[in-house]
């Protein structure tokens, strides 16, 4: 019998949440509770620069005024240094991180452009893991294949297409890929919904998980909601925070954007979710299933 459902809803701190997060904590959601599973909510500010006064308490605010209903507590990365510290101790160990000396200016210099922004030819690799330096990951040479529930066969040619990542900036800091995949192996999950986004962290998410001996999860990677100017919702393209007073209009919106077919007047927050998990799986995956997502990384 395979393990039982484990999702996982993990925004980022930087701003309240916005339409295009809540899509995504929406289909977490939904395939989740119509599997029978749990549903995680982990706070990922493992940045403290990037994290807004206030956003995390507001973003619990907010889910929880959408009707959305998280097992157990919520799990933030600021307090978690310790076991990202003991896994970045381990990939030492084992050879797979070293110091990086470079400059700023430097890496400028070196980088080639990549699917997810400059590419690091890997200079200081003979140099030491214990030089003041970040910390990077040792990526082997390996073509990273796996099953999209959307987008089918992903491939991804890490190491010239991504290049040796950070785990661990100069200042201390953990980096994104290094904490996603220590929570998400500590937390048992099993099926990853996030948004497309995030498509090309995901072939150095499972070179790391691989490297560490954790379990690779299922995923699912969904379109991402552009504004009329075609930009990926976010702060800085000033999204609309949601109105925690007044959830059902956000809800349905997003509800349609996944492909569900229009709930009529039921009440609350909670009771909508109700039908929406009800109908999520042979309503709305299949309309997902049919729209054309997003470039794929490589065949
Ligand atoms: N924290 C990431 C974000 O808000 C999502 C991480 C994930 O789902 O893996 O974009």
């Amino acid at each position: 019998m395979s393990a039982p459902y484990r999702g996982r809803f993990a925004p980022t701190p930087s701003g309240p949440l916005h339409f295009g997060s809540l899509v995504a904590a929406l289909a977490s959601y939904l395939e989740a509770r119509s599997h029978d599973g749990k549903w995680l909510l982990r706070i990922e500010d493992v940045d403290p620069p990037r994290v807004a006064a206030g956003a995390s308490a507001g973003i619990v605010r907010t889910l929880a005024a959408h009707g959305f209903e998280w097992d157990g507590g919520v799990l933030h990365q600021s307090d978690r240094n310790e076991a990202y510290q003991e896994a970045l101790a381990r990939l030492v160990d084992l050879g797979r991180a070293y110091a990086c000396v470079c400059s700023r200016k430097r890496l400028a210099e070196l980088a080639v452009p990549g699917v997810d922004g400059p590419v690091y030819p890997g200079t200081c690799r003979d140099g030491h893991a214990d030089a003041a330096g970040a910390l990077r990951f040792l990526l082997p040479e390996q073509r990273v294949v796996f099953h999209d529930a959307l987008l089918g066969r992903v491939a991804c040619a890490v190491t010239r297409e991504c290049g040796d990542f950070v785990l661990q900036r100069a200042d201390g800091v953990f980096s994104y890929q290094l904490a996603v995949v220590v929570d998400d192996a500590e937390q048992g999950i099993t099926h990853i919904v996030r948004g497309a986004d995030l498509l090309t962290s995901t072939p150095r998410q499972i070179v790391l998980q691989q490297a560490l001996g954790y379990p690779t999860p299922a995923y699912t990677h969904l379109p991402v909601v552009l504004n009329s100017r075609g930009e990926k919702l976010s702060k800085q393209t000033l999204a609309a925070a949601l109105d925690d007073a007044d959830p059902l209009p956000a809800l349905r919106l997003a509800g349609r954007f996944l492909g569900l077919p229009e709930i009529g007047l039921v009440g609350g927050a909670g009771a909508w979710l109700t039908q929406a998990i009800r109908l999520w799986p042979e309503a709305a995956v299949p309309a997902l299933r049919g729209r054309v997502l997003t470039a794929k990384l490589s065949v």
